[in-house]
């Protein structure tokens, strides 16, 4: 195998900030990287011209040792064919041992069209990574409906994974660092762009931004019953200044918009304090909340797995709690 070193995709937003996953990946990837014998941890960004340099300081702060950056005006809106014909071209370069991409909507779509075109495997939405003793990538994600977790290894180079946000932590340390910032040729000849963005419309994001940062989420499922319940959830949210979300059995129940939904087919969160109202703590649940600081259980079943990962737990109806509370 000549394939060395850790290569993360950098992200960036439509407001060009890099997307919060990517220092999540960083910070994850260099423990693997200390595992691998120190291998070099490095980015791939694509931008506008002139903007790689921008990003400098956050590059030499996390401590990687070169980001590859593409930079050319083409590249300014997420582009599948473009994006994905300079990343296969970069990997088929620089050989990188593992490839890692942050399982947003693009990560989504970039990630398979990569490891098709390099015919390499790849693990999908992991909430785990680590090497096992034979310096393998080990990529742990949730199968069977979430029933079990799976550690999968990948047998052809990069070994590749997408990992949402939200699973790892990042680390406030700052890790110094001189990063190399290598400008790469943008060579798109012969590429087709099929999509060409005419307008951007915002839609419920911005809902979905405030779970991210949330410091309080009350999550409500299916134990609120109706409506009424959820406005009793609201306004117990409003009350503390909390986010709500939601279970997806109350989604399914026409009680939340899918976008609040935390789960394995949801949003995964990590609030300092994630409160459960009338929620069982399925798996598929709490593989979305489960890195929250500290859990609040309110469930009137005290056999409710929820209670396991709960660090307070209150047996109790639902309702009588809250209403106890906005009085
Ligand atoms: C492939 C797949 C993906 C999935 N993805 C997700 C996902 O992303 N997110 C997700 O949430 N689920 C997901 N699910 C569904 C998941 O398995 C559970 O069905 C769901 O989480 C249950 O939601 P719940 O806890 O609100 O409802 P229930 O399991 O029905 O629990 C309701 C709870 O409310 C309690 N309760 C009832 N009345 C009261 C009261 N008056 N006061 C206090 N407590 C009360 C009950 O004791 C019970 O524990 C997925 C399932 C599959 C198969």
């Amino acid at each position: 195998m000549d394939n060395s070193g850790i290569l993360i995709y950098a992200q960036l937003t439509r407001e060009e900030y890099i997307h919060t996953v990517f220092y999540e990946l960083v910070d994850k990837a260099k423990e693997l990287s200390k595992k691998l014998g120190d291998v070099e941890v490095n980015a791939v960004v694509f931008c506008r011209v002139g903007l790689c340099e921008t990003f400098r300081e956050s590059f030499e702060n996390k401590g990687l040792n070169k980001v590859y950056c593409f930079e050319d005006d083409r590249l300014k809106e997420y582009s599948t064919e473009y994006y994905s014909k300079l990343l296969v071209d970069l990997v088929g370069v620089i050989k990188p041992e593992i490839l890692l991409i942050g399982a947003t909507n693009q990560g989504r779509d970039l990630a398979p069209r990569v490891s098709c075109a390099l015919g390499t495997g790849l693990t999908a939405d992991c909430i785990e990574l680590d090497i096992n003793d034979k310096g393998q990538l080990a990529a742990t994600r949730p199968t069977f409906g979430g029933q079990l977790m799976a550690t999968i290894l990948c047998k052809t180079y990069p070994q590749m994974a997408t990992v949402r946000p939200n699973v790892f932590k990042i680390n406030q340390e700052d890790n110094f660092y001189k990063t190399e910032i290598v400008s790469c040729p943008v060579n798109l000849s012969g590429v087709d762009c099929h999509v060409k963005l005419l307008e951007f419309k915002k839609t419920a994001d911005t809902v979905i931004n405030e779970l991210d940062s949330a410091e309080i989420i009350v999550a409500g499922g299916k134990g609120l019953k109706n409506e009424k319940g959820f406005k009793l959830l609201k306004k117990f949210a409003d009350k503390i200044g909390a986010t709500v979300a939601a279970s997806r059995a109350a989604v399914e129940m026409g009680l939340a918009p899918s976008t609040i939904q935390v789960g394995q087919t949801g949003k995964t969160v990590k609030p300092k304090v994630y409160i459960a109202c009338g929620i069982s703590g399925a798996i598929q649940h709490t593989v979305g909340m489960e890195g929250s600081t500290h859990i609040i259980a309110i469930n009137n079943d005290e056999n409710a797995p929820i209670f396991e990962i709960a660090d307070t737990g209150i047996v109790g109806d639902v309702f009588e709690i809250l209403t106890k509370y906005l009085d």
